[in-house]
């Protein structure tokens, strides 16, 4: 038996299974395409031919795919239901809280223990000193196989029991990662538009990053404790700006669904009675549908 078989070998399964590899465990892989496994059957990872062999070769699954959708094809190619009995899946697979909290009960209901995780790193900063891991999972499930995962992420959170957690983390954080793409491929698309170099964009939002890190603590704390009064700048303030966005955008013949779809938020919330009020009361009008 392997100390741990990695199911998936996409960018991210093989970086986690070539971790694991030279940190010197014993690690069975499987992949549904031919050829992923070769680089890892030279460092040494057994290769499995089926996803079926590779949950029989060790007691510890990490699961690495593109979605829970790809997670049920494999389970139901391996008849895991037969195998999964005294195993314990770690899902490290991107998907919603409601699909991690199925996939957990699914497991359970055959005996098998699950722990739901969310990775927090690009797959070369896996095994490095700035990966993050948030595991989602019974602490008695968590603690005989934390050193193992601990080789993947250094900085391996458990973020509780209720299975969905990990998830919710890991897709809050991508709503705000969303924003900021979308945002600076905007401004870029300005400073292109202008004839001007978008590096140089990049430096000066760099420059700006300190302030970032105040603005979404001071953010969470204000929400947290529903204090919007006091506000440095308005949502009323704030919508007016970005509005202007969608002018600059017709004037430089960009795009304008961005500063459009952020305008209308801004507009609903000062319509709403939020107008004086500081600019992350916005969460009023987001947090109902
Ligand atoms: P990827 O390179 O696209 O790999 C996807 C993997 O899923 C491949 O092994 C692929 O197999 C497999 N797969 C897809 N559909 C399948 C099916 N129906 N049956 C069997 N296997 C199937 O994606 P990735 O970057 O490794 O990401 C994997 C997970 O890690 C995702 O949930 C992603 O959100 C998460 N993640 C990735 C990163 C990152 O930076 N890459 C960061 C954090 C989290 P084939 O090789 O046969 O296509």
């Amino acid at each position: 038996m392997s100390d741990i078989a990695v199911i998936g070998l996409g960018h991210m399964g093989s970086a986690l299974a070539k971790a694991l590899v030279t940190s010197g465990k014993s690690v069975t892989v499987w992949n549904r395409s031919q050829g992923k496994t070769d680089a890892l059957e030279r460092i040494g990872a057994l290769k499995a031919e089926t996803p079926a062999a590779a949950i029989a070769d060790s007691n510890t699954l990490i699961v690495c795919l593109s979605d829970y959708a790809a997670t049920s094809i494999v389970l139901d190619e391996a008849h895991a239901t037969d195998l999964i009995e005294g195993k314990t899946l770690v899902q490290l697979t991107s998907g919603t809280p409601k699909q991690a909290r199925n996939l957990g009960q699914w497991v359970e209901a055959r005996g098998g223990s699950y722990l739901d995780g969310a990775i927090s790193a690009w797959p070369d900063q896996i095994g490095g000193p700035d990966a993050s891991i948030v595991i989602a999972g019974r602490e008695s499930v968590l603690t005989p196989i934390a050193q193992i995962l601990k080789l993947l992420a250094p900085n391996l959170s458990h973020v509780g029991t209720d299975i969905g957690r990990a998830k919710i983390l890991f897709n809050a954080a991508l709503s705000y990662f969303a924003a900021h793409w979308i945002g600076f491929s905007h401004g870029a698309a300005m400073y292109g538009a202008e004839g001007m170099d978008v590096a140089e964009f990049g430096e000066a939002i760099a420059a700006l990053s300190p302030m970032f890190a105040d603005d979404v603590r001071h953010m969470g704390r204000a929400i947290s404790g529903s204090r919007f009064a006091d506000p440095q700048s308005t949502i009323r303030s704030v919508g007016v700006d970005i509005s202007r966005l969608v002018e600059i955008a017709d004037d430089l013949n960009i795009s304008s669904a961005f500063p459009e779809f952020a305008a209308d938020l801004f507009r609903s919330a000062a319509e709403a009675g939020y107008g004086a009020e500081e600019h992350c009361a916005i969460f009023k009008v987001i947090r109902t549908r």
